[in-house]
């Protein structure tokens, strides 16, 4: 029977919500709980004391890695990861089958495992389910996860099946490896976002005798819609009498709305990575640190919160902290998220206790994906002020030059589209050299997908939509799905205040977007999506892209956009399929980011008068005959001469990305061509 001893003590009336206990071999855990992400044996930035008095109860820790870094031998010596890192409660470890899809790099997949090429020195290994299980029992893990094949959330049903079906192989293989430890093993219910696959393997899986039971494959490119409808049709098939784990997931609402459909168990990495970015949870929503409404602000970011960061700083103190890129605000917004994080969890388990589950589940799903609005309006009065004010809008303001209107942002006094012509810049930089509309004469099956970043007065947008309706409708063979990402909104509706300058948008489509985050063209062919809000955590949301127009504000006003922690993000979002990145920049420090991140980086057209832009290819788009001009050996001793090496946002101790620079697939390849 069950390693655990798992009891469930109430389930929520009108609610699949449950409260329950099981017991591992170093605690005791109290369900629905969230378990903070210790990638390397370390949630990042974080002290293990600040992590036990936060409540934390399990730790998650990757297999992957650390069976690279530090390997199988060390944990042998110290007899297991609680002793090594000294911690006293329970630790799950995932199998390394997420890792071995998500990140960079060749690898493959056979009947016996997973082939892939190691990070660290670049040999060769094979994880089978039995090695998987073999590293997670030397790592001594509390409980374990079987090795199962990821794919995208929204891949082709023929390949969902057979990844579904290899996991289900692996699954019985894992258990006999497991044998009599008494380690708990979770088997992992795959099958993408078709519910008959799901469906299947929830019956297959909750037939083995595991311990507890993991939906994964989720948050890998599906629609928040989807991942709940997926959810929910797992948890009705699944043992009631043993623990429910969702992998990977979410925001503080991910896990409201996943816990209400009968979900015991969460990680993610959102806590300490949004942190870094200057974003914390509150009980009023989301608070973003970086935005200058924080500068004087005294009085602690959530009164509500008793964590150190609440109990000891003003929001002024932290907000100062971001903007200079101290790792200790990093830290102390990431405290703070994990303490918001496990008292929620508790929240969630008491109310179900006592039988109040329904209204708060209403309550807290109104505010906790609130976002904070920018700072107080002017009340000041003339007529003067009133005209000047109808170009203005929140941070921005209308600036007209030869009949041609611009958005500039108050704040850093940045203009959007500065020198060139918007529309024109639109056309030649991103519609043309993307060469979209080639690509919808080609017959796909899937919508080309293109991602509109910075959606600002929709110059790109328009310009795009505008291009496809020009074509002659025979020649439009495929469907474009156009998704475009905005955090404030009011430089398009200044904008739409203001069409005869802004020509662009004398179309039914931007105030239908507006009105309904959606517009979809009368014949169908086009769909044009807003994803208001962060960029950083919903790109997440949306399906993965072939074509990523990358036009937010510049460094210094929409400075995280361009970090090499962005970039990576970007990067692992698009590694499985042949994506191209355009911006407007030729920046080093931008090329050395994209580079360090797994990018390949391509010299783009010239505009106006920057004489060069920037293409990023993902490796499968840089292996495919894609006609770009990669940088060669020329731009690197550049490189390794200028001032500006570093990418945005590397602190002074990680020096990471500069051999990942050097040492980059693109430079070795040009290298022995010349040769
Ligand atoms: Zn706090």
């Amino acid at each position: 029977m069950s390693r655990l001893d798992f009891q469930l003590e109430a389930t929520a009336a009108g609610s699949r919500a449950r409260a329950a206990r099981f017991r591992t071999q170093h605690n005791e855990v109290l369900t629905p709980t969230f378990m903070p992400v210790g990638t390397h044996a370390s949630v990042r930035t974080q002290r293990r004391d600040d992590l036990l008095g936060c409540g934390v109860q399990v730790l998650l820790a990757n297999t992957y890695h650390l069976l690279l870094r530090p390997g199988v031998e060390l944990f042998e010596q110290f007899g297991g990861i609680h002793r090594f890192m000294n911690w006293p409660r329970s630790v799950l470890t995932d199998s390394g089958g997420f890792q071995i899809y998500s990140l960079p790099g060749s690898r493959s997949m056979q009947e016996d495992g997973a082939i892939f090429k190691s990070y660290v020195d670049g040999s060769t290994i094979c994880l089978s389910p039995e090695r998987s299980i073999a590293t997670q029992k030397a790592i001594g893990a509390d409980i374990m996860m079987v090795l199962d094949q990821c794919v995208p959330s929204t891949v082709e049903k023929d390949v969902a099946r057979a990844a579904m079906e290899l996991t289900h192989r692996w699954a019985e293989r894992s258990l006999i490896a497991r044998g009599d430890s008494l380690q708990a093993l979770f088997g992992i219910v795959q099958g993408a976002c078709y519910a008959d696959l799901r469906v299947a393997s929830a019956r297959t899986v909750a037939q083995l005798p595991f311990d507890g039971f993991a939906i994964g494959g989720l948050a890998v490119g599906e629609k928040v819609g989807e991942r709940e409808a997926c959810t929910e049709v797992v948890t009705e098939l699944l043992p009631r009498d043993r623990p429910r784990y969702l992998m990977g997931v979410g925001t503080p609402l991910d896990l409201l709305e996943a816990v209400h459909r009968g979900v015991d168990m969460f990680d993610c990495i959102l806590p300490t990575a949004l942190a870094k970015q200057g974003l914390a949870f509150t009980g009023k929503g989301r608070v973003d640190l970086r935005r200058a409404a924080y500068r004087d602000k005294e009085g602690p970011l959530d009164p509500e919160c008793g964590c150190y960061t609440c109990k000891t700083y003003s929001q002024a103190y932290l907000f100062h902290l971001i903007r200079v890129h101290e790792s200790h605000g990093w830290q102390l917004l990431g405290l703070h998220n994990i303490h918001f994080y496990m008292q929620l969890m508790r929240a969630m388990r008491k109310s179900i206790l006592a039988g109040t589950w329904r209204d708060f589940y209403r309550a807290r799903r109104e505010v906790l994906d609130a976002r904070d609005s920018y700072g107080p309006k002017s009340m000041r009065n003339s007529n003067v002020e009133r005209r000047q004010r109808k170009l203005q809008a929140g941070r921005y303001e209308v600036v007209v030059r030869d009949s041609v209107g611009r958005i500039r942002d108050k704040e850093s006094g940045e203009v959007m589209h500065s020198v060139n012509d918007p529309a024109e810049e639109a056309r030649s930089l991103y519609v043309e050299q993307s060469r979209l509309t080639e690509r919808l004469q080609m017959n796909i099956t899937e919508p080309l997908v293109v991602w509109d970043v910075g959606l600002g007065a929709a110059a790109n947008a328009m310009a795009t939509i505008q291009a496809v309706e020009a074509m002659n409708s025979v020649d439009r063979a495929g469907k474009l799905l156009l998704v475009s990402f905005e955090n404030d909104l009011d430089s398009l509706k200044l904008a739409l205040r203001h069409r005869r300058w802004f020509r662009h948008l004398k179309h039914a489509a931007p105030d239908q977007l507006l009105a309904d985050n959606r517009w979809m063209s009368s014949d169908g062919s086009i769909e044009w999506l807003l994803l208001p809000g962060d960029f950083a955590a919903r790109k997440f949301e949306a399906p993965p892209p072939e074509i990523i127009f990358f036009d937010p504000f510049s460094f210094k006003t929409d400075s995280h956009l361009w970090t090499l922690a962005s970039f990576r993000e970007l990067h692992s979002l698009c590694n499985d399929r042949a994506t191209e990145l355009f911006t407007y920049t030729y920046s080093t420090a931008v090329r050395a980011a994209m580079l360090a991140a797994g990018f390949y980086v391509a010299k783009g057209r010239a505009t106006g008068p920057k004489e060069e832009t920037t293409i990023g290819l993902s490796p499968i788009a840089a292996r495919g005959k894609h006609g770009r001009e990669l940088l060669g050996a020329e731009w690197l001793l550049r490189w390794s001469r200028s001032e500006a090496q570093a990418p945005f946002g590397v602190s002074a101790d990680d020096e990471s990305w500069r051999a990942a620079v050097r040492g980059h697939p693109q430079f070795r390849l040009q290298r022995t061509e010349d040769l």
